[in-house]
């Protein structure tokens, strides 16, 4: 029987390798990091996942494609932008994970998405496997007709590599429901098909699931109620902070308010905004959703209770609860210690790993709640992988029914991870539960399905 220092041994030579195999990805690194650095308990506990070259599987995606978007801007302008796919790992269904367009895209920030996904959509129970794409193009003060072009000449690379059995993309930062509807347009012309489930986080009417643009938001607000119901409170009267104003942070603001919480804060990259009344959705929608504005125009419309913070961060702001909805990395060591000096309670994370992996030890040395990504923002992809049953089924379901799924989601989720973290001495661990509940479903099935 192998130790649990020998086997951590052997993940440490791993991890080592992955650094040199995948030169200048630090995002990919740390993903992989935060992950095999829990998993000694469970291959030292099953001797059949210790099997060699299971992990080395795991971590290398099945399938890696890298294309070039040419597209021509509102004055004729030739632009170039890169494209990606990372077809991570397919062992439990079609690859599915979103698209993310941003200038910040390389391979390692795609790679790092995907290997999230794989786990994550393990978690959600459902029959989904792991993927990621996007790209570096900066949808920020573009046209719609900039936009629309954009899109087309992306699926026009993207077509031959999904498929609703194949791979499913969806949106993440910037996509959202009008890129969708460009890129399902284009795949619609080009294939000649109506294959609604090909991709999620369409519109209403032609295919979209209620509830799949509320759902990463709610299920985030709902997996920091189960983490607070673990210790005997729940979200009532609780101040929130959450950054971010785009699909994520707008849906975790009105869960919170609808659940009696008061959601204070909201951000982008130019700053935040701080309102005590709590956030006023109707307004913050209209800036974001409508005008496709910045936060600082909701302070300048909202009157004395709010106040705009050029280039602060959010977490200064004292908080019960902390819910990071921006991008990775955005919350570090000095944000948790000045959120624990706070007295925050819980931390849970509605974007892919925004709190470092030193502010992650750091809370939880300190006794706070910590619900990782994978288990705490599941609710959206869960969602979608309900959008393509309806798709399969030619059918549409009521918001009610689509947000009772949402709700047994999370909370299963939330017990697979406490009870997971319980079975391997980690008690309160979310981020152990999390990730050896997800490794366990997909290494059983790699397992099952042999050496591919
Ligand atoms: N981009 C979302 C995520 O990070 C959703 C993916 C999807 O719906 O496929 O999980």
């Amino acid at each position: 029987m192998t130790t649990r220092s020998e086997t951590q041994t052997t993940l440490d030579h791993l991890l080592t390798e992955i650094e040199h195999r995948n030169p200048a990805q630090p995002e990919f690194h740390q993903a992989a990091h935060e992950v095999l650095e829990t998993l000694a308990p469970v291959v030292a506990a099953r001797p059949e996942y210790a099997e060699p070259g299971l992990i080395e599987r795991l971590v290398e995606p099945e399938r890696q494609v890298i294309f070039r978007v040419p597209w021509q801007d509102d004055q004729g302008r030739v632009r170039v932008n890169r494209g990606f796919r990372v077809e991570f790992n397919s062992a439990l269904g079609p690859y599915k994970g979103g698209l993310r367009f941003h200038p910040s895209v390389n391979l390692g920030v795609i790679k790092f998405l995907g290997f999230e996904q794989i786990f994550k959509n393990a978690l959600t129970g459902l029959g989904i496997g792991g993927g990621k794409g996007g790209s570096d193009f900066d949808p920020h003060g573009r046209s719609d007709a900039e936009v629309m072009r954009f899109c087309q000449s992306f699926m026009t690379e993207l077509y031959r590599h999904i498929g609703e059995h194949t791979d499913v993309p969806a949106g993440d930062i910037g996509v959202g429901g009008r890129e969708i509807g460009y890129l399902f347009g284009q795949y619609r012309r080009i294939t000649n098909r109506w294959e609604a489930g090909v991709l999620t986080g369409k519109g209403q009417g032609w295919g979209g699931s209620l509830i799949r643009p509320e759902a990463t938001g709610y299920g985030n607000v709902l997996f920091a109620a189960a983490m607070l119901r673990e210790r005997g409170e729940d979200l009532e009267g609780q101040t929130a902070v959450v950054s971010g104003s785009g699909n994520v942070a707008i849906y975790t603001i009105e869960k919170l308010t609808a659940l009696g919480a008061n959601a204070v804060t909201c951000s982008d990259s130019s700053g935040y905004v701080v309102d005590e009344k709590g956030i006023d959705l109707d307004l913050l929608k209209q800036i974001k959703e409508v005008e496709r504005g910045r936060v600082d125009a909701y302070a300048e419309r909202r009157g004395a209770s709010a106040r705009f913070v050029p280039g602060g961060r959010v977490w200064d702001v004292p908080a019960d609860l902390a819910l990071p909805s921006a991008t990775q990395n955005e919350l570090d060591e000095n944000d948790a210690a000045t959120l624990i000096r706070n007295g925050v309670k819980a931390v849970s994370e509605g974007a892919n790993m925004p709190t470092t992996p030193e502010a992650v030890h750091l809370l939880q040395q300190a006794g706070v709640a910590f619900g990782p990504g994978k288990a705490a923002n599941a609710g959206g992809v869960a969602v979608s992988a309900l959008e393509m049953a309806q798709n399969h089924a030619r059918t549409s379901w009521t918001a009610a029914r689509v947000e009772e799924e949402l709700a047994d989601i999370m909370t299963s989720i939330h017990t697979t991870c406490h009870e997971t973290a319980e079975r391997y001495d980690a008690p309160g661990d979310y981020v152990t539960g999390a990730n050896i509940a997800g490794f366990e479903r997909v290494a059983d099935a790699m397992l099952a399905q042999g050496v591919i």
